[in-house]
Order: C-alpha cells, then structure tokens, then sequence
C-alpha cells in the first residue's frame, strides 16, 4: 500500500459527531492499535483486551458518558478499510447493524489492522508518525496529543519526529495510583468525576537519560510543577533517597517557591 493511500484511509475515517464534535472512538481505537504494531505486539487483539483498554482511553478522553461503548468502534471500523475481524459468523447484531457486546466477549473475536497496513507502518515509522499526527490534528485538542500519545505506547517526541522510543503505557497508571493521584510537590488532586486532571506521571530521571519506566523512576507532578521540573527548576531524589526536593540555586522568583520546598514521596 501507498503512504498517501495509507494516509487518505485513516483520514477519511466516518466519525459519528454530535454537538460539533466528532466521536473520538475510532481514532483511540486506531492509536492504540498503531501504539501496538509500533511495539511489536501481535496484529489481532481479543475484544476482551480491546473492551478493557478503550474503555481506559474514552474515560480519559473522550467526552463525558455514562456508559462506554467499545463495540461500536470495534465493529465499526472495519467499514473503513483498516481493521479486520479474525470471525463474525455466530455474532448477533442490533437492529442498527452493530454488533452485541456480549456476543462478541462470547465468541472470543478478535481484531487488528489489516495485514497489509500493519506491515507498512511496521517499516516505516515516520509513515505511522504521520498518521498519529493527522489522527490526533482530526480529533483532538492540542493539549490532549502528549497524554493520549502516551496512554497508547506512543512517545510524543516520536511523534514528534525526534526520536523512536516507547514508553510503557502502564507507567502513567501505576506512578498516580502509587501517589494517590496527588502532586508529589503540591498535593494537586483536582478531578472530573473520576479523572485526574493536569496531573502527569514524570520521570525522575528522564527518559532520554536512559530512566526506565518504572514506578521508582516515577513521581506523580501537576503540569506546573512537571513543567519546572523539566526545566531544571528543582531536582527530585528518588523516594528510596528520601525524595527530597532540591530548588535549583539558578531559579529565581518573588513568589512560588513555597510550594517547591516540600518534601514528597
Ligand atoms: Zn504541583
């Protein structure tokens, strides 16, 4: 398949829109398939794992519902030429052409690219960083591109084009339920319903220095303080050191430091 073909299939994805904005389903679904085929995992996922991680992502991302439905896109997406069904005999269908949730978990389908997109954005990285791109500039707000990014395996400076490592996408879960969800430095705790917000899972050492992703590498930070932290403000010791805040000799300010002189951990 071409890259422009390639392109044009994701691009014209049919999104279900209602108050002038587009359903996001779809898109998640398709990040987190391509988030998977980047890291070598297998082309054809159980509904069951589908149902369990898409259900993570529309909570966090999508628009405010009582109720999740992961069938849809399940189902849906393989109208758009990108995704396939291993099986849908024996699936029982709505009235509305969709398939059963319970059908499918019973049945045991399962779904992925198609063969030929999964073995072209398996060897042509910037291809699928074109594609994430052009996913999350079609759906998404711009301050929502380096979680979702993260949440389905897919570096945001990889997509950036900077560089090709993955992160593990567990690494933000297990880093804000270890902190309660709270700012390390702070205590930010603000939520919607159940989600955190502007709460983010840093990387005491970074990942570009080689920080594993792993929970005694992680602090859960606001974006304030994650953002001082990245820019050299204050240097966090690991919580087994004590995690102990150091503020930077070199930072300077009239007001805030009150907040970056705690102790955290
Ligand atoms: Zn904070």
């Amino acid at each position: 398949m071409t890259p422009e073909k390639l392109r044009a299939l994701f691009g014209g994805l049919q999104v279900w829109q209602r108050q002038g904005r587009r359903a996001p389903h779809k898109c998640l679904l398709a990040l987190w398939a391509i988030g998977r085929c980047l890291s070598g995992e297998s082309r054809m996922a159980p509904y069951r794992l589908v149902d369990e991680r898409l259900t993570e992502l529309l909570r966090e991302f999508g628009p405010p519902r009582r109720s999740v439905h992961t069938e849809f896109p399940f189902w849906r997406l393989q109208h758009d030429g990108v995704w396939v069904l291993d099986r849908t005999d024996g699936i029982t269908l709505t009235s509305s052409g969709d398939a059963h949730k319970t059908s499918l978990l019973r049945a045991g389908v399962r779904g992925g690219l198609t063969e030929d997109i999964y073995d072209t954005l398996r060897a042509n990285h910037r291809l699928a960083t074109q594609v994430a791109s052009d996913l999350l500039a079609a759906h998404f707000q711009e301050t929502q591109y380096d979680d979702i990014l993260q949440r389905v395996g897919l570096d945001p400076d990889f997509a950036a084009g900077r560089r090709s490592t993955m992160r593990d996408p567990g690494f933000r879960a297990v880093v804000l339920r270890a902190y309660e969800y709270r700012c390390a430095v702070c205590s930010f705790d603000v939520r919607i319903g159940t989600r955190p917000v502007a709460l983010d899972a840093a990387h005491i050492k970074w990942h570009q220095a080689g920080g594993p992703d792993d929970i005694q590498n992680g602090i859960a930070l606001c974006v304030l303080h994650h953002k001082l932290f990245d820019a050299g403000a204050f240097t966090i010791s690991r919580p087994v050191d004590g995690g102990v805040v150091l503020v930077s000799e070199e930072a300077v300010g009239s007001s805030g430091f009150s907040l970056v002189s705690r102790i955290c951990g």
